[in-house]
C-alpha cells in the first residue's frame, strides 16, 4: 500500500505578508474588497502550487482564513454575536472583521470578541461566543468556495474542518449561564451539511481537527465525542486529527469512534507508535506526524525511516504529515541571505518541510533510505559544531547549586535595606519601561541597521531620547525612573542580538493573530553573554537624575517562549543558560550602580504545559530560571518583575516563589478584580497594579486612578502597593502619555496626602 503524505495546513500570511498588507488596507479604507479578495485567492492558488511542486501528495484546503480558522468556523455555522450581526440579517466578510476588530468598512463598531491563545501556541484565536438557546445554520460558505477552487484548478485536496467538540470546548458562555456543551447537537446539523457538500464534490478524506483530544477532558466532553462522529460518519472518510499532545491517554475514547482515521502528533505526543498500531482498528488510517510544523529545524529523516519502515508493513493504510498544522512556522528558507550556509542546513521553513514529507514517503515507498542521507547529513553534523556547543557554559550550569537561585535574605530584610536606600514615598510611582517609540526612534534605529549612519551618530541620537524621556519623567514627579528603551526593536530581539546562541531571519515571520506576525529569533546553540548589554544606557540614564533608574531585562522564560528553541536540549535547559547570561547582567548593572532591576516575565504563564498534570514540573524550572536570574543581586538592590495580562489564581504559588521584590501586572481592565488572587494568596511582597490600559489612546482622570487605588488598597496593604500603567508605553504617543502619567503621579500625591 502506498503511503500518501500531507500537511495539515499551510502558512497563509504570505511571504511578504501580502495578506496583512492587504488586510489593513480594505480595513483602512484604502483598497476595495475585491482586492482583498484577489490577494486571497492568489496566495492560496500559490500556496497550493508550492506544495503540489514540493511533493505533497494531499493539499490542505480550508486552512486558508481571512481572520482565524475558529473564526471562519463560527461563520460557517451562523454564529454571529448579535452586536455584531449587519441590518441585512446576512453574514459577510465585514461581519467577520467586526467581530474580530470591533469594526470594519461597513456596520456599526461594537466591541470586538475576545481573544486568546490557540493552546500552547503563540497564535491566537478569536473564542466563540455562545448564549443560550441559540440557532446554528449554514452561513458561510468560504470552505465549499475553496475547495471548489481548488478542484477547478486540478488539485487532489483534502478539506480540513476544526470539529464541534473542540469548537465548543474552545467558546464561552456569555450572559445566562448553561452548560455549552448542550449545544452540540444543534451544531452537528451544519457540520452534516457541509459534509454532504464535501461528498458531492468528490472528496474522499475530510480532516477533521479535534485538537482537544489531547486535553485532560472532563468525562461529559469525552462521551460528547461519541454522540457527535456518529453524527457526522458515513459522508466522507474522516479521519480525526489531533495535535500538540499525545492521545494514549484518551485512546479508549478514539478508537470507539466512527470515524476512518486518526492523525497523531508524534513531535509533540509521546505516542508509542507499535501500541498506537495495535491498538487502533485494523482498518483504519494511520496518520503520523512526524515533521514538526511549530519549529523551524530540518527532520533527521533517515532516523523516521528506520522507525516508520517497520510499521509499513503492518498498517494497511499508511500516511505521513507534518505534526500540526505549518502556519506555525516561517514559509521560505530559500529567501534568507543572512545566514550563513551551515546554520541553514540545519533549518526547514514550511516549504522544505513539504519536500520532507515527499522525501520521506517517496523512500518508504521505493523501500530505500539512501537518498535520505544526505538530508539528515546537516542534522548530525551538527551535533559537533562549534556554533551549538560551548563547553564553558556547560560547566557553569553544571556548578550551579540551590544557593545561586536564593536571594541573600528574605523579603522583609530585603525591604527594609531598599527602603532605607531608596527612601521612596507611600504610593511610589514608575513605568514599566517603554516610552513612545516615536517616528524619530524607529527611523534612528532603521538608518543604523541600514548603514546609513554610523555608531556614533546612533548613539549619540539614542542618548538624546534617553535624556528626554528623563527629563520628562523629572517634569513628571516619577519616583522610580527608566530609561524608555529607544535602543529596542522588540524586547526578545534585543537580547537576542547581544546574546551568543541566536540568529534571526529576514522573513521568518509566523502569524501570531489577524494581520499581527511576528519574527522570532532562534535558538541555535548554548547562550552566553559576550559582553554587558544594557549597562551602558541604564548608566547613562542614571547619569542624568538623582531619582533612582530601574534598569530593564527580559527574563529567560519570556526569551525562550518568544523564540524558536533548539530541540536538542530542554527547554529548561535553555531557560537556565538565558538565566545565567542575564546573571551577569544583574551584577554588572548593580555595579554600575543600579539599585532597580526589572526582569519581565509577561510569557511565564505562557509556557505552561497543555495537561495541568504537567504544570508543576514546568513552574518549578520556570520559576527556578527567574531566581537564578535574579537571586545574584544584593539585599538592597529591589528586584521588579512584570506580567502583562493573565489570570493569576492558580499559579499564584509560582508568583510569589518568583521572590521578586516588585511586581508589576496589568490589571486596570479588570477593576483591579485581578489582585483578588493575591489577597487570597497572602501574596507577601510588593505590587504594582496597573492603573490604566496603555492599549487605549484615552487618558484616565486623577478621579479614576485613585478610584481604582483606593480598590486595590482594600486588598493589598498600602506600604507593598506601586503606582503605574498596565504595561510598557512604547505604542503610545507623547501627548497622551505625558497627560496619563501626570494624572496618575496626581492621583498618587492625593493619596499620599490622606494618610
Ligand atoms: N519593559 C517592557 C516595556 O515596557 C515590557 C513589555 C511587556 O510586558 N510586554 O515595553
Ligand atoms: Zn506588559
Amino acid at each position: 500500500m502506498t503511503i500518501l503524505n500531507h500537511t495539515l495546513g499551510f502558512p497563509r500570511i504570505g511571504l511578504r505578508r501580502e495578506l496583512k498588507k492587504a488586510q489593513e488596507s480594505y480595513w483602512a479604507g484604502n483598497s476595495t474588497q475585491e482586492a482583498l479578495l484577489a490577494t486571497g485567492r492568489e496566495l492560496r492558488a500559490r500556496h497550493w502550487q508550492q506544495q503540489q511542486a514540493a511533493g505533497v501528495d494531499l493539499l490542505p484546503v480550508g486552512d486558508f482564513a481571512w481572520y482565524d480558522h475558529v473564526l471562519t468556523t463560527s461563520l460557517m455555522l451562523g454564529n454571529v454575536p448579535a452586536r455584531h450581526q449587519n441590518k441585512a440579517g446576512n453574514v459577510d466578510l465585514d461581519t467577520l472583521f467586526r467581530i474580530a476588530r470591533g469594526r470594519a468598512p461597513t456596520g456599526e463598531p461594537a466591541a470586538a470578541a475576545e481573544m486568546t491563545k490557540w493552546f500552547n501556541t503563540n497564535y491566537h484565536y478569536m473564542v466563540p461566543e455562545f448564549t443560550r438557546g441559540q440557532q446554528f445554520s449554514l452561513s458561510w460558505h468560504q470552505l465549499l468556495d475553496e475547495v471548489d477552487e481548488a478542484l477547478a484548478l486540478g488539485h487532489k485536496i483534502k478539506p480540513v474542518l476544526l470539529g464541534p467538540v473542540t469548537y465548543l470546548w474552545l467558546g464561552k458562555v456569555k450572559g445566562e449561564s448553561f452548560d455549552r456543551l448542550s449545544l452540540l447537537q444543534d451544531i452537528l446539523p451544519v457540520y452534516q451539511q457541509v459534509l454532504d457538500a464535501l461528498a458531492q464534490r468528490g472528496v474522499e478524506w475530510v480532516q477533521i481537527d479535534e485538537p482537544a483530544l489531547v486535553l485532560e477532558l472532563p468525562q461529559a466532553w469525552l462521551e460528547a465525542f461519541k454522540s457527535a462522529y456518529a453524527a457526522l460518519n458515513g459522508r466522507c472518510k474522516l479521519l480525526l486529527t489531533t495535535y500538540f499532545d499525545s492521545v494514549s491517554h484518551n485512546l479508549d475514547t478514539v478508537r470507539q469512534l466512527p470515524v476512518q482515521g486518526l492523525h497523531v502528533d508524534l513531535i509533540h505526543g509521546r505516542d508509542d507508535i507499535v501500541a498506537l498500531n495495535q491498538q487502533l482498528p485494523a482498518d483504519w488510517l494511520l496518520s503520523l506526524g512526524v515533521i514538526n510544523g511549530r519549529n523551524v529545524w530540518r527532520a533527521d529523516l533517515t532516523q523516521w525511516f528506520e522507525r516508520l519502515q517497520p510499521l509499513q508493513a503492518q498498517r494497511k493504510q499508511l500516511w505521513i504529515g507534518s505534526s500540526c498544522s505549518l502556519l506555525h512556522s516561517p514559509i521560505d528558507l530559500s529567501v534568507e541571505t543572512r545566514l550563513d550556509e551551515e546554520v541553514k542546513s540545519w533549518f526547514a521553513f514550511a516549504l522544505q518541510k513539504c519536500a520532507e514529507l515527499a522525501l520521506l514517503s517517496n523512500a518508504l515507498n521505493n523501500n530505500d533510505g539512501t537518498a535520505l542521507e544526505t538530508w539528515s547529513a546537516p542534522v548530525r553534523a551538527r551535533r559537533h559544531s562549534g556554533r551549538v556547543h560551548n563547553a564553558a557554559v556547560g560547566e557553569r550550569l553544571a556548578g550551579i547549586t540551590a544557593k545561586e537561585s536564593q536571594r541573600h535574605s528574605d523579603y522583609q530584610t530585603r525591604a527594609a535595606a531598599q527602603r532605607q536606600r531608596f527612601n521612596l514615598p507611600a504610593w511610589p510611582t514608575t513605568t514599566i519601561g517603554s516610552f513612545p517609540q516615536t517616528h524619530d526612534i524607529r527611523s534612528l534605529r532603521l538608518d543604523f541597521k541600514k548603514g546609513t549612519i554610523d555608531g556614533n551618530h546612533y548613539r549619540t541620537g539614542i542618548a538624546e531620547h534617553i535624556k528626554q524621556a528623563v527629563n520628562e519623567q523629572e517634569q513628571l514627579g516619577l519616583d522610580v525612573l527608566v530609561h524608555g528603551e529607544a535602543e529596542r526593536n522588540d524586547m526578545v530581539e534585543y537580547f537576542g542580538e547581544h546574546l551568543e546562541g541566536f540568529v534571526f531571519t529576514q522573513n521568518g515571520w509566523v502569524q501570531s493573530y489577524g494581520s499581527r506576525c511576528v519574527k522570532p529569533p532562534v535558538i541555535i546553540g548554548d547562550v552566553s553573554r559576550p559582553q554587558p548589554i544594557t549597562v551602558e544606557w541604564a548608566k547613562y540614564a542614571q547619569s542624568l537624575t538623582d531619582k533612582p533608574v530601574k534598569g530593564m531585562l527580559t527574563g529567560p522564560v519570556t526569551i525562550l517562549c518568544w523564540s524558536f528553541p533548539r530541540e536538542d536540549v530542554t527547554r529548561e535547559t535553555i531557560a537556565r543558560q538565558i538565566a545565567l547570561a542575564l546573571r551577569d547582567e544583574v551584577a554588572d548593572l548593580e555595579k554600575a550602580g543600579i539599585g532597580i532591576i526589572q526582569i519581565d516575565e509577561p510569557a511565564l504563564r505562557e509556557g505552561l504545559p497543555l495537561r495541568q498534570s504537567e504544570w508543576a514540573a514546568y513552574l518549578e524550572w520556570a520559576v527556578e530560571a527567574f531566581r537564578l536570574n535574579a537571586a545574584v543581586a544584593q539585599d538592597d538592590t529591589q528586584i521588579h518583575t512584570h506580567m502583562c495580562y493573565c489570570e493569576f489564581n492558580d499559579i499564584m504559588a509560582s508568583i510569589a516563589a518568583l521572590d521578586a521584590d516588585v511586581i508589576t501586572i496589568e490589571t486596570s481592565r479588570s477593576d483591579m478584580e485581578l489582585l483578588e488572587s493575591f489577597e487570597e494568596f497572602a501574596y507577601p511582597n510588593e505590587i504594582g497594579p496597573g492603573v490604566y490600559d496603555i492599549h487605549s489612546p484615552n487618558v484616565p482622570s486623577v478621579e479614576w486612578i485613585e478610584a481604582l487605588l483606593l480598590k486595590a488598597a482594600r486588598r493589598i496593604p498600602v506600604e507593598r502597593l506601586w503606582v503605574n500603567p498596565d504595561c510598557g508605553l512604547k505604542t503610545r504617543g507623547w501627548t497622551e502619555t505625558r497627560q496619563a502619567l501626570a494624572n496618575m503621579v496626581t492621583a498618587a500625591q492625593n493619596l499620599r496626602a490622606r494618610i
